[in-house]
């Protein structure tokens, strides 16, 4: 895989002056599995069964693996694009085709891909040509409007069915309209799933499934709360590469496995008093999403301060708590809509004091994603009003998901040292 891609370190302090990079063990059970998905995947588009599903990071996931479709997810390979930063070059592609270089970073780089017939799956799987053919693209706006032109352009391109659940922005108190809206959505999609894939829908399948996908997340939960110790055994930035199988393998009994096994050994750590950053002096909260191509830098440049990045909004992206096996439309329903990215500025403030407090932070990071204002949170006021509410101090670096010709590294560089410093001189 390339190298932004198999992010492992974590730190440890071995002596006092000597600090040691090692590797999380299940580091290397995470390659294989996702290694596995994609050979599975390839295996599946060559022979043309089981049928393929595109499928938009959040959802609706569960109702496609429980009607038999292997699930692939788009914007899981813009993400590889950017930590393999092949994105740069390939953006302009998609620029020229007429979207605008101020949209998605993900859909632009995934459809300068497509037309560049390159992608790093092929360079880091051998024997994979290209990403796996869809048999139908399903998306759910919960998150942006961007997934749904994404997924229309393939669907034209292909010819391709696409199918979508267009939810509620900006929600505060989550009602029982908004549920009831959803779960119809989801339960429409249905009868065209059946003809698509030939199998009929079956309720126990889907209970199954969301069982699975609710034990992933309480998992991923357990394993991001990790974070809350004093020292932290984790970091944001292990937590980006760490969430995979949350993505793409929710709903299976591999990803589980593997958080359990991911999760044992950082209790290990805790319990041993491991640190992810050696001398953690600063506790910093991430929000927003990761630079991709700037993972290793950025891991690196706040280590070095002694500053462990430790809990995001980002991260917490894949925890459906709602998820109820029993009452599984209306539960999905209700866990995409109580999503972070979905709700209102006040939900999102009281949301993030919480986050705070629990992972005892000092200092917050507002990634400004150009190409992203759904995940963005310091355009309209938020850092300034949730400074003068908490206390906790924070700086915004202008800079974009994938597109590394929006970021100044000396800039960026400058601005968190000096930030760090601000935090030792409050501590001092
Ligand atoms: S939320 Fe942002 S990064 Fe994700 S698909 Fe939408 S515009 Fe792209």
């Amino acid at each position: 895989m390339q190298d932004n891609l198999t992010y492992e370190g974590v730190f440890m302090t071995t002596d006092k002056d000597k600090v040691k990079r090692v590797k999380l063990k299940a580091a290397s059970k995470l390659n294989q599995i996702m290694a596995d998905y994609f050979y599975e995947l390839d295996a599946a588009a060559k022979a043309k069964e089981p049928k393929i599903a595109w499928c938009t990071s959040v959802g609706p996931a569960e109702i496609l693996r429980a009607m038999g479709f292997l699930v692939f997810f788009p914007e899981n390979h813009g993400a590889m694009l950017g930590a393999s930063r092949m994105a740069t070059d390939l953006l302009p592609i998609a620029d020229a085709q007429g979207y605008s270089p101020e949209i998605c970073s993900y859909l632009r780089a995934d459809i300068g891909a497509y037309l560049s017939k390159t992608t790093p799956i092929a360079k880091s799987y051998k024997g994979i040509e290209g990403v796996p053919r869809p048999d139908v693209l399903a998306f759910n706006t919960n998150q942006c409007r961007d997934v749904q032109d994404w997924f229309t352009w393939y669907a034209k391109k292909l010819d391709v069915p696409v199918i979508g659940i267009h939810t509620h922005r900006g929600v505060g108190k989550v009602t029982q309209n908004h549920i009831d809206s959803i779960a119809t959505q989801l339960k429409d999609l249905i009868k065209p799933l059946e003809y698509i894939s030939g199998n009929k829908f079956d309720l126990d399948k889907l209970k199954q499934v969301v069982a699975l996908s609710k034990e992933c997340s309480i998992l991923w939960k357990k394993v991001l709360d990790t974070a809350r110790n004093v020292p932290s055994p984790f970091t944001f930035f292990d937590g980006t590469i760490h969430m995979g199988p949350a993505v793409v393998l929710r709903g299976t009994q591999q990803a589980n496995d593997f958080y359990q096994l991911l999760l044992n050994e950082l209790e290990e750590r805790v319990t041993n008093n491991i640190a992810a950053v050696p001398h953690e002096q600063h506790r910093i909260y991430w929000d927003g999403m990761p630079v991709w191509g700037r993972l290793r830098d950025h891991s690196e440049l706040f280590s070095d301060l002694n500053a462990n990045v430790l809990a995001s909004t980002y991260c917490n992206s894949w925890i459906f708590s709602a998820f109820d096996p029993d009452d599984p439309f209306n539960s999905m329903a209700r866990a995409y809509t109580e999503l972070f990215i979905v709700r209102s500025d006040d939900f999102k403030e009281t949301y993030i004091k919480e986050m705070l407090n629990a992972f005892k932070v000092d200092g917050i990071i507002y990634h400004d994603a150009k190409c992203c204002p759904n995940n963005s949170n310091a355009s309209y006021g938020m850092p300034q009003r949730l400074e003068r509410a908490t206390g906790v101090p924070s700086i915004t670096i202008n800079a974009d998901l994938n597109d590394l010709r929006l970021i100044s590294d000396e800039q960026t560089k400058t601005n968190v040292e000096a930030f760090i410093e601000q935090l030792e001189e409050n501590q001092s």
